[in-house]
């Protein structure tokens, strides 16, 4: 079965209305290949706004965040409800901006992720190393711990997408290669065939993020285990456009 690609506009805590709907407008009006999916996550108060502007079937809406509990006295969270309520798809759990300056970890990101899917928000999971972990050689092992935390709460894999982002490589200009790449989605994908199933490894769509641009996605083109992108800083601009449609 053939993976539709996937490609995730991470906006981070960047945007205003006025940003937010030339970046929609753009992907309204750009020829975007037929065969991906796209994602825009801009921030929480966005959303509404964000989904009233989109009119093409193939580009939905994603949150940044969401919080495990459905409603109650969780001040400055956003529940699954009301995420869905803005007519949000997709919520990005497990970013390693919410690991390292929120202090999430790899317990409460799966709790987040087993309530995001059962109340039916589709999950862009986050994993990846840092430079000291990479450096120490435990790339391997840093991944498998975090998805170990995941698969243990995710019974059903249909809504999830997983998008390897070593730390190194978000925001700071210096893209994984794309056989590094490939290399670490290949052993993510045979490690979830040896503790899920091979049906979900080979249904799994593993995303790379960590600056990927408009001129080095087309280089990943032939890698068969990145099966599109999670994007920072470049969804914010024109190039995104060539990241979609960098599979064609
Ligand atoms: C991200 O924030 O998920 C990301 C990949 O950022 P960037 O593309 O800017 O490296």
């Amino acid at each position: 079965m053939a993976r539709t690609f996937f490609v995730g506009g991470n906006f981070k805590l960047n945007g205003n209305k006025q940003s937010i709907k030339e970046i929609v407008e753009r992907m309204n009006e750009a020829p975007l290949a037929k065969d991906v999916e796209v994602v825009l996550c801009p921030p929480a108060p966005y959303l509404d706004y964000a989904t009233s502007l989109v009119t093409k079937s193939q580009v939905s809406i994603g949150a940044q965040n969401a919080y495990f509990k459905a409603a109650g006295a969780f001040t400055g969270e956003n529940s699954v409800e009301q995420i869905k309520d803005c007519g949000a798809k997709w919520v990005i759990l497990g970013h390693s901006e919410r690991r390292t300056l929120f202090g999430e970890d790899d317990k409460l990101i799966a709790e987040k992720t087993k309530f995001a899917l059962d109340q039916g928000l589709g999950v862009i999971l986050c994993i990846g190393e840092t430079l000291e972990e990479k450096k120490a050689g435990s790339t391997l092992k840093v991944v498998e711990t975090q998805l170990d935390a995941a698969i243990e709460q995710i019974k059903d894999w249909t809504n999830v997408v997983v998008a390897y982002e070593p730390v190194w490589a978000i925001g700071t200009g210096l893209a994984a290669t794309p056989e590094d790449a490939q290399d670490i989605h290949a052993h993510i994908r045979e490690y979830l065939a040896k503790k899920v199933s091979a049906e979900v490894a080979e249904q799994t769509r593993i995303l790379y993020g960590g600056s990927a641009n408009g001129s080095n996605a087309v280089t990943f083109k032939d890698k068969k285990d990145v099966d599109g992108f999670l994007v920072g800083g470049a969804s914010l601009k024109p190039e995104f456009v060539d990241i979609c449609n960098s599979r064609n």
